[in-house]
């Protein structure tokens, strides 16, 4: 069976108006099984189900956390698993979702570069997170507005499959989001940036710097090794050149590493000029972790430097935390205690 979610809504089976009734009801209704698509003739529902899939799972289990979020675990048809976070906020409803099995980038901070790499996700994997996460909470999928692709894997080494699904988000027949509340975050790939440039479609980006300087860097993330900060720098000048949109710098404080106040000054130097915000990430604890959080005390006192120095700053506060939904939490790790919700099994195998 052919996944129905790597075809965008006009490639989707069928003359022109019956196209636009599957893509309704994949989107708008979140149908799960053709069988559900009543108003389509019984025959072709059943032609349908033969030649297609729509769901990527075969197991999809839900972690509710005491603030609200919900972390899932998706296992896919070869048995990878991987894992998405739902958010919901008073005005907004968010998903963070995976764009990979695993990451191969291997940040020393991160639960999800130690488990190194599995695969590339699918588009239809990754647009699948989406319509399993809408129908555990009862929701039609057009109603999840805000998606982030922050969750486990870097993008922009998955960039075919990542815009492929991105343009069924932004299809008006397909789940008709808009660009501007599509994130997506990279630990810097600067050719990855050019390429996102070039296809301007609007979203925005989030560059995980977490140090301003080489060294620093170097010792965090091993992409540092090749990709300098001012390469990356470089990439997004042009990012926010070609498409006028403010890039968000990710910074997550690490005791005695990244949170002296001279890189703060630093920092804030190489940021004149570029409209950009820097968001501080508390480090999220994981079993293993080689490194440690800087203190609250010291969070505050990095971000009152960078906004004296006229640098726009906010602090994220992770949510999820309890059930490993966090920030860099995401290693595949049932949490404890465990509320298991076993849903959707073997839908559309
Ligand atoms: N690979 C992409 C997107 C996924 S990570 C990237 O690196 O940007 C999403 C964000 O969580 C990144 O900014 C990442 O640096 C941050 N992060 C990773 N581990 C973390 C941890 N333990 N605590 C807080 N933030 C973390
Ligand atoms: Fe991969 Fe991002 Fe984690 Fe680094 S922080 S290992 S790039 S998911």
């Amino acid at each position: 069976m052919r996944p129905i979610l790597e075809l965008l809504p006009e490639e989707l089976p069928g003359e022109g108006y019956r196209k636009a009734q599957i893509a309704h009801w994949l989107y708008a209704r979140g149908a799960l099984d053709f069988a559900e698509m009543t108003d389509l003739p019984k025959g072709l529902r059943e032609a349908l189900g033969k030649e297609w899939r729509i769901s990527e799972f075969t197991l999809v289990e839900a972690y509710p956390s005491r603030d609200g979020s919900v972390k899932y675990l998706f296992t896919l048809l070869d048995g990878q698993r991987t894992e998405a976070v739902y958010m919901p906020y008073p005005n907004r409803k968010t998903v963070c979702l995976s764009s990979m099995v695993g990451c191969p980038a291997g940040c020393t901070f991160c639960a999800t570069g130690a488990l190194g790499f599995g695969r590339n996700l699918t588009a239809a994997e990754i647009l699948a997170q989406i319509l399993a996460i809408a129908h555990h909470q009862g929701l039609s999928p057009r109603e999840i507005r805000n998606v982030v692709l922050m969750g486990m894997g870097e993008p922009l080494l998955n960039l075919g499959n990542v815009l492929k699904a991105i343009r069924t988000m932004l299809h008006p027949k397909g789940l008709a989001m808009s660009p501007r509340r599509i994130t997506l975050s990279t630990v810097g790939i600067p050719k990855g940036i050019y390429r996102l440039a070039e296809e301007d479609l609007g979203v925005r980006l989030a560059l995980s710097l977490h140090a301003p300087d080489d060294e620093t860097r170097k010792k965090i993330i091993p992409t540092a090794e090749r990709y300098p900060v001012a390469e990356i720098l470089e990439a997004v000048r042009h990012y926010y050149a070609r498409t006028k949109r403010r890039v968000t710098f990710e910074y997550t404080l690490l005791k005695g590493l990244n949170d002296h106040p001279w890189q703060a000054r630093l920092l804030a130097g190489l940021l004149k000029g570029l409209s950009a915000h820097v968001n501080l990430i508390p480090f999220n604890p994981w079993e293993g972790a080689p490194v440690e959080g800087t203190p609250k005390a010291g969070i505050l006192a990095f971000a009152e430097t960078l906004r004296r120095l006229g640098v726009p700053t906010s602090i994220r506060w992770s949510r999820g935390r309890d059930v490993g939904a966090a920030c860099g939490q995401l290693a595949l790790k049932t949490p404890a205690p465990l509320t298991f919700t076993p849903l959707l099994e073997d839908a559309g195998r």
